[in-house]
């Protein structure tokens, strides 16, 4: 049987992600100041506050509503770059589910994969620039990998997952050719990407929520 996942599951996710963005401040803080301008967490916690926020009335909406709202509340309330990129990420997502009203492994691809499209769209941008789509690229990928190769649902969270943490490790050695750490003389080199830290803060977090409902 497939994994039953609702607006009210994707909103408890929301929670939990925000709760583990909010204990990392310090760390992210000292990332993006040294690639960045420092306030990669003070905009992307914001964000997701204000989800925590809507908890209540965006539980109750269909998926692709639900998704459209998350896109604009993002997009109005992050300040930088990401504010705009998730923004784009989570309204492409509203369009490729349709009216669809489950988030099986198989729909998890297809949202994965339209977020990193419109991601990738809005910023100009692909694998391989240290930022936040190196880690989505690889959990996008990965994931489509295993629902073509029928594995469980289990292991294709897990594959996921453990996708998601090797891109984000990957920006490490990497020059940066998008965003602030661009603009730096050594271009990040040596260091993680704060966006592509917190891609992977979401990720985990989900995969965990769903393979609870393995
Ligand atoms: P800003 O760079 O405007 O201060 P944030 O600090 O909130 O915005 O976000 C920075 C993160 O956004 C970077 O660490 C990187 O992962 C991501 N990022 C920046 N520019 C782009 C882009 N063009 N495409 C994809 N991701 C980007
Ligand atoms: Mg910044």
């Amino acid at each position: 049987m497939s994994i039953s996942f609702g607006s009210q599951d994707y909103m408890n996710y929301c929670q939990r992600a925000a709760d583990l963005i909010a204990q990392q401040k310090d760390y992210i803080t000292e990332l993006d100041a040294v690639t960045g301008d420092g306030d990669h967490w003070a905009n992307l916690n914001m964000g997701f506050q204000k989800l925590v926020e809507n908890k209540e009335e965006l539980s109750k909406l269909p998926l692709s509503e639900m998704f459209k709202k998350i896109g604009m509340l993002m997009m109005s309330g992050i300040g930088g770059s990401s504010g705009v990129l998730y923004g784009s990420g989570y309204i492409s997502a509203a369009k490729a589910v349709g009216d669809q009203q489950n988030i099986d492994v198989k729909m998890l691809s297809t949202i994965l994969m339209a977020m990193l499209e419109g991601i990738c769209k809005r910023g100009n941008s692909g694998p391989g620039m240290k930022t936040m789509i190196d880690t989505l690229d690889a959990a996008a990928y990965e994931l489509k990998a295993a629902v073509e190769e029928g594995v469980s649902d289990k292991e294709a969270l897990t594959r996921m997952e453990k996708a998601a943490e090797r891109g984000m490790e990957s920006t490490k050695e990497m020059e940066a050719v998008r965003g602030r750490a661009y603009y730096q003389a050594d271009k990040g080199v040596g260091h993680l990407d704060p966006g592509a830290v917190t891609m992977y803060y979401q990720l985990k977090v989900l995969s965990e929520c769903m393979l609870e409902k393995c």
